[in-house]
């Protein structure tokens, strides 16, 4: 049988004047609601009393098949009890009846997202009760008619359809426009025909005894833990681990009870712009639940000094000073801002929430350098503070938030590379050069990009595909770029021949605007207005700190002089993977590199390549001026030489025709490189085990390079890394050449002085992970090409996968894609494994990552605990991955700390 009993001992935790049992640490157990609810009241805040049930009794109700545990309806019992004697009032009582609130509230916050029951504890004859007790006959009618609607809703799934139904039958028979206009008669009426409506749909009487009312709504609160909309959320959000809700159980108090009564939420600063003052609005005389449906306009709570009512003409301002002190008190006691929902019933202040605040990236940087001068928090919190990809709020041009929201979203893709773009719809990379080049603004859309798209990614204001994953080349190059990029939209259809697109059923041509966000993935019509990021002090200062405390090293994926210097502006320290074939696409390089692929003979391939040795010793010599004293790891070449040349026949022909061959022979020399799988065929170093050639101008343009810079007092320290290796043998003849080709270079250029050029390898081929230990003998550096490697070990297209992974996702085999997380447990066995074996025989083995994991957080907190040396991440990224290292090492050394504690 499951299990019914959970295993803390207790399940109802009570907060009140009697007595507080929980504390504000206990989220996991009181979820984040239950939890401040009780911190609040320990530090003497005025809440309404009442009790948390647990989230282990959720995680009990839903192990038992939905059954609530025994004895819980008893503990529950005894709590109202307390809570009786506390308040002076009774449950059904007809003279001054308690009534409840019953919401959720998990240890992470899920807005709106699961059930609320208010004003329970109503009944035939509480309703008259609470009529006395506040003298208004209306007012209690009228929760009454709320708590049969909701709890119909809530509890029984009655449609609320119905009850509209019924409610404007009442409203036309009393002529009432509004909700407000019906009198009390008309109420009780409702009443009645409220029961009317539940007993028709449920075949029962609404509940008379509160007691049973409370049970069926806190199984209600349990039920919706796993609604649909509350699982989605957890997905999206990332949210794992947990029990399930706790179920809150408060007494009510009431902003509807007349002009001195109120409700209101807040912010202890700006969540927008992490101004230091109190932020909020609130509604006088009114619901918490009318303030968030929006029925009735709030006010800013900077006005609320003037709000006046009968026989208290300074309710506003009295209330006003109350939270101002409830503000500070609260920062300092939770030390970080917080978001609050207070009440004000009869002029009296209560606090019916408090949590941390949500906020955005620039606040949130703003905020934590605030408090650590306001000596709130020391500088390893605000380093905490910071969630590192809201960094890119700071970095890259976004959309403005009021016309946003007045756009009209077509569909949603992979946010492939942050950013906010807009552009008339260009269908070609050559298309895309031409129009930008005459002045216009344009959005590459593409089925997918391959290299030769490169200039016309370069020149777009941003990128959609309808295919290809975060890993796509699309995705990699526009990241690398600060280009903002939406992929994998498969919503999209494209005809590039007619130059339209088709989406959500409206049909874009080249003359059309579109707009992406690429943080976000939405795709939008129209033009939208952008705003430019602003750079203040206080992320400078944010940076410098995490500088402080960070033992990894960042460095930066670029492949040219301008990418190495952003990123170096960024705080790169070096470029941990230099694509050497993205420098072989532009202008005339394309035409040798082609010449090189098409020769069939090692005489003419050397030809070819020595037109290529000047553009990549050039290439080469910018990029070591712009990271002058920091290393470069500059790959030789890696893709699969077909990438190089145009598969279609007019492609093939244009070719032939600068080459002076015949289109015959390029088409013969395309079908020769044909490959079924050429991500496992002939590509990476096997390039270069096939033509040493090729390895020997790369590795001379290097090396000359070098010489040059460092007779122009530059310090160049290039780092040769060899891609794909898998069996000792190959890095060893790899190594055998590249070092021969130094010398020859250091000779022919008549060089003595001193050039210490590592030679490393890639680890991104499973084999070269569990043979490190060989692999090591003959290479001073491992890098990590997790893109490759995560591909090899699971098995799974890095180009493909979009097809499919949305199924994984939704089916919670994977929380995440693997490609932007790393696979800690598979994966990143490989990597530990590799690290270590390496380190056996080499023990100063430099090892670092180069894969897209290199700017994701998560992954970097991975990087640090292997025992990595340094990540390296698109420009972009940089400071997100300076942040995170530092996280990743405030976290490991708190983590020691407990441990020697
Ligand atoms: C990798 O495989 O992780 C890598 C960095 O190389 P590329 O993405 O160029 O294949
Ligand atoms: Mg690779």
């Amino acid at each position: 049988m499951a299990k019914t009993t959970p295993s803390s001992s207790r399940r109802v935790f009570y907060f009140g004047k009697t007595r507080t049992d929980g504390k504000g640490n206990m989220k996991a157990l009181l979820g984040g609601k239950g939890a401040n609810l009780a911190e609040m009241t320990s530090i003497g805040l005025p809440v309404p009393p009442g009790f948390t049930i647990t989230t282990e009794v959720c995680d009990g109700y839903y192990k038992a098949g939905r059954k609530l545990p025994a004895g819980l309806m008893d503990e529950v019992h005894t709590a109202i009890s307390t809570l009786e004697k506390e308040l002076g009032k009774k449950f059904g009582n007809d003279s001054n009846p308690l009534l409840v609130s019953v919401r959720s509230g998990a240890a992470s916050s899920m807005p709106g997202m699961m059930n609320t029951i208010l004003n329970l504890g109503l009944n035939d004859k509480s309703v008259t009760g609470l009529a006395n007790a506040t003298g208004n006959e209306r007012f209690a009618y009228d929760a009454y008619r709320r708590v049969i609607n909701m709890f119909g809703d809530v509890v029984m799934n009655v449609d609320h359809e119905h009850y509209e139904v019924a409610f404007d039958k009442i409203k036309t028979k009393y002529n009432a426009k509004l909700d407000t206009d019906v009198p009390t008669e008309g109420l009780i009426e409702l009443c009645h025909a409220y029961k009317a409506v539940y007993k028709h749909h449920t075949g029962q009487n609404f509940p008379q005894d509160p007691i049973k009312q409370l049970e069926h709504a806190v199984e209600a609160v349990f039920r919706s833990w796993m609604q649909p909309r509350a699982v989605r959320y957890r997905q999206v959000e990332n949210i794992t681990g947990l029990l399930g809700t706790a179920v809150n159980v408060q007494s009510m108090v009431y902003g509807n009870m007349g002009l001195d009564s109120g409700t209101g939420v807040a912010f202890t600063r700006n969540p927008s712009t992490g101004e230091n003052k109190f932020y909020g609005e609130f509604l006088v005389n009114a619901q918490g639940e009318d303030v968030v449906a929006g029925i009735r306009t709030p006010l800013p709570v900077a006005e609320m000094p003037k709000w006046k009512a009968e026989g208290h003409p300074q309710i506003g301002k009295l209330v006003h000073k109350q939270l101002l002190g409830i503000k500070d008190i609260l920062e300092q006691h939770y030390r970080d801002v917080q978001d609050i929902e207070f009440t004000i019933e009869r002029g009296t202040l209560y606090m019916l929430q408090t949590r941390n605040g949500k906020r955005t990236g620039p606040a949130a940087v703003k905020i934590a350098c605030d408090m650590v001068r306001e000596k709130l928090i020391d500088e390893k919190t605000a380093v905490l503070r910071v969630p590192p990809n809201d960094l890119n709020q700071l970095l890259l041009p976004s959309f403005d938030p009021a016309a946003k929201k007045k756009a009209t979203t077509l569909t949603i893709g992979l946010p492939a590379s942050p950013g906010a773009a807009y552009g008339k719809l260009a269908f070609s990379a050559a298309e895309a050069v031409e129009r930008a080049h005459a002045g216009e603004k344009v959005l590459l859309v593409r089925k997918e990009t391959n290299p030769e798209d490169i200039d016309g990614m370069h020149v777009a204001a941003g990128i959609l595909t309808s295919t290809g994953g975060m890993t796509s080349h699309a995705a990699v190059v526009a990241r690398g770029w600060g280009r903002c990029c939406v992929a994998g939209c498969g919503a999209i259809t494209i005809d590039e021949k007619s130059r339209t697109i088709v989406v959500a059923g409206k049909k874009f041509t080249h003359k059309d605007t579109l707009s992406i966000d690429g943080s976000t993935g939405e795709v939008m019509e129209g033009n939208i207005a952008t705003q430019e990021p602003k750079l203040s002090g206080d992320f400078a200062t944010l940076m410098k700190w995490a500088d402080k405390y960070r033992t990894l090293k960042v460095r930066t994926n670029a492949d040219t002089p301008a990418d190495a210097k952003r990123a170096r502006e960024f705080g790169a320290q070096g470029i941990g993977l230099c694509r050497t074939e993205h420098m072989f696409f532009e202008g005339e390089r394309i035409i040798a590199m082609r010449e090189m692929i098409v020769a069939d003979n090692e005489a003419d391939r050397r030809k070819a390549l020595a037109k290529l040795l000047p553009y990549q010793r050039a290439d080469f010599e910018g990029i070591f001026k712009a990271m002058d004293g920091f290393p470069v790891t500059v790959r030789l070449l890696d893709p699969p030489l077909h990438e190089f040349l145009p598969q279609d026949a007019k492609g093939q022909q244009e070719v032939a025709k600068r080459l002076g061959v015949s289109a015959k022979l390029i088409a013969e020399r395309v079908t020769k490189l044909h490959e079924q799988n050429p991500m496992l065929g002939h590509r990476g170093c096997r390039l270069s085990i096939t033509y040493p050639e090729i390895l020997e101008m790369q590795v001379t343009a290097i090396v000359e390079a070098a010489i040059n810079c460092t007779k122009k007092k530059i310090k160049a320290i290039p780092e040769i890394m060899h891609p794909l290796v898998g069996s000792e043998n190959e890095i060893r003849l790899l190594r055998e050449w590249t070092e021969t080709t130094i010398a020859a270079v250091k000779k022919a250029k008549k060089f003595t002085g001193k050039l210490d050029i590592l030679i490393g390898t890639m680890i991104e081929i499973p084999r070269a992970a569990l043979t490190a230990n060989e692999i090591a003998n003959h290479a001073e550096f491992f890098s990590f090409g997790t893109n490759d490697l995560t591909q090899m070990t699971f098995g799974f297209s890095r180009d493909d996968i979009n097809t499919f992974l949305p199924d994984y996702l939704n089916k919670e085999i994977f929380e995440r894609d693997p490609f932007q997380s790393l696979d800690q447990t598979g994966v990143g066995q490989l990597v530990d494994m590799a690290v270590n074996k390496g380190r056996s025989v080499k023990s100063d083995l430099k090892c670092g990552i180069c894969g897209e994991h290199g700017g994701d957080p998560s992954s970097i907190a991975f990087c640090h605990k292997a025992g990595l040396n340094y990540v390296s991440c698109s420009p972009f990224r940089v400071p997100v991955a300076r942040l995170a290292a530092a996280q990743a090492a405030i976290n490991s050394g708190k983590a020691a700390e407990n441990r020697t504690a």
